[in-house]
């Protein structure tokens, strides 16, 4: 039977596992400081947990972390890495350092199901749900971990699809048993899932990204299946709803589509829905994919864009493109075509 790794476990979580062991309660906060403030990656490595301690946790229970099996770097500086998950299972994290931050942008699902026409992985289908474990092996196996500043959820897949692990790779990461990191350095995406938002606004306190891309509920629909559950209008009573003072930051994400959703009755729609919400619009610029009739905006209407947006009072800025080179930018990460290669090496 495969050991189940400790790693990734909350530290109530730890407690339960310990006790079942009859082991003291002081043992549960011995693991998780030896897996996550000293990083070690194995129950043997833990000094002061005693020899008869460990051989018992060691019958069911394991502490490993598993490491990057390719890296790509791109031109700017921005690297892609490659995990294996689970047998022909895999995801990405994208390193982007820049100035003085450096953010790791993380996957919260092999593929993801929600279909956005302008999205790799999105293509690729879904092939599963990764653990607390699995998201936080991303950060804690990165080269450059004590470079990081920032971590955001906007890697493979939909972090509220899988929200119960999302929550807690974040309370590791803010704890004071965990990391204790600012949640102000931590933003999750979503395409806009109400119950999910609803739930990391009251569990959490990182910041919220929610994919927009089109004001126009019947427009929207199109690039985005997710409109036909969860209605914009809603989504956003659902943000206004929640007192976004103390530092906390919604902003909304903006993929310009040439000739789709750059026009000036967008922003003049997204002025109006945005009415109330202290907010920010990142305008990010499309990287063509494969299969999709989708073209970016050229320079000059993102442009038009912004100071259209901004002239309607809404703080507005244009995301520079990271790692287009490798397939690392926003809406690229795919592992489709490796587990295909790997599928055809195997015969
Ligand atoms: Fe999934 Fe996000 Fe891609 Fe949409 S944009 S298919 S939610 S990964």
């Amino acid at each position: 039977m495969e050991k189940e790794n400790l790693f990734g476990k909350t530290l109530t979580e730890l407690q339960a596992i310990v006790a079942d062991l009859n082991l003291p309660k002081f043992v549960a906060k011995q693991i998780s400081d030896w897996m996550y403030k000293k990083r070690v990656s194995s129950l043997d490595e833990m000094r002061n947990i005693s020899k008869q301690a460990k051989e018992l946790l060691a019958e069911k229970h394991k502490v490993s972390f598993t490491s990057f099996s390719n890296v790509q770097e791109s031109m700017d500086g921005t690297k892609k890495y490659l995990f294996p998950v689970k047998p022909m299972q895999f995801i990405e994290a994208a390193y982007i350092p820049e100035n003085d931050r450096a953010t790791l942008c993380v996957s919260s699902q092999v593929g993801c199901k929600m279909g956005c026409l302008f999205c790799m992985t999105g293509k690729q289908g879904f092939q599963g749900n990764l653990t607390s474990g699995e998201i936080l092996n991303q950060i804690f196996s990165l080269p450059e971990f004590d470079k990081l500043t920032n971590i955001v959820y906007m890697g493979m897949g939909e972090p509220f699809d899988n929200l119960d692990e999302v929550l807690k790779s974040i309370e590791i990461l803010t704890a004071d048993y965990g990391l204790g990191w600012s949640s102000k350095r931590i933003t999750v995406s979503t395409i806009g899932i109400i119950p999910g938002i609803r739930k990391f606004l009251n569990q959490s306190n990182a910041h919220l990204a929610v994919s927009l891309h089109n004001p126009f509920e019947a427009e929207r629909k199109q690039l985005m299946p997710i409109e036909n559950v969860y209605h914009l209008p809603k989504v956003l009573d659902e943000i206004r709803s929640f007192d976004f003072n103390n530092q906390r930051r919604v902003s909304f994400e903006y993929i310009m589509f040439n000739g789709v959703n750059d026009q000036t009755r967008h922003i003049n729609e997204l002025a109006r829905i945005l009415n109330g919400i202290k907010c920010r619009i990142n305008l990010i610029r499309f990287h063509p994919i494969p299969g999709t009739p989708l073209e970016t905006s050229s320079n000059e209407t993102i442009l038009a864009f912004q100071a259209g947006l901004k002239k309607k009072g809404i703080v507005t800025t244009i995301r520079a493109s990271r790692g287009e080179d490798i397939f690392a930018a926003c809406g690229l990460l795919s592992t489709k075509e490796l587990v295909k290669q790997q599928k055809n090496e195997e015969y």
